[in-house]
């Protein structure tokens, strides 16, 4: 676990002003490598007939998943993490802080998928928020691969244009 999930974990720890379901919500989004969602995208692929490799150590950005003989490669973004705004649940305290720390994850993730495409993969990014139970996150990942087989190796559509 690494120091800004301890921060989390102290942070949600000392801070009164969550629900219960809010806190138990936020730990888990902190557990890391086997989360929930991480699990529910494996078995949606798997059941979808598409075979994989987890946790790409050897390239940019470490994927969480590469489909083999596809050069596609897939992360399961957890949504405070990578800011997908989906939610407003910025922290109250150490605003700047976490405003910083949150839009240097989103122009990590841009160079990561830049760095990707160079290497000729397409990257796909599935939200947590679209994986909340097992037959959204097969829906999902059905989507997300219809998408970029329509496209043939193409590059998928960006998520934001802001960069
Ligand atoms: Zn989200």
């Amino acid at each position: 676990m690494n120091d800004d999930n301890l921060r989390v974990k102290n942070m949600l720890r000392h801070s009164d002003n969550l629900t219960p379901k809010e806190r138990r919500r936020a730990m888990a989004a902190v557990k890391g490598r086997d989360t929930t969602p991480e699990r529910r995208v494996a078995s949606a692929l798997r059941a979808i007939g598409v075979r994989f490799r987890r946790q790409a150590e050897d390239l940019p950005g470490h994927p969480d998943f590469v489909l083999l003989g596809m050069p596609v490669a897939l992360f399961v973004q957890g949504c405070f993490w990578h800011a997908h705004g989906c939610r407003s649940e910025t922290p109250r305290t150490n605003r700047a802080y976490w405003a910083r720390k949150l839009s240097l994850n989103r122009r990590r993730d841009r160079r990561v998928r830049r760095a990707l495409n160079r290497l000729g993969w397409t990257v796909v990014f599935v939200w947590e928020c679209r994986l909340a139970t097992r037959q959204q996150a097969a829906i999902t990942v059905t989507r997300a691969l219809a998408r970029v087989s329509k496209t043939g190796h193409a590059r998928p559509r960006r998520l934001r244009r802001k960069d």
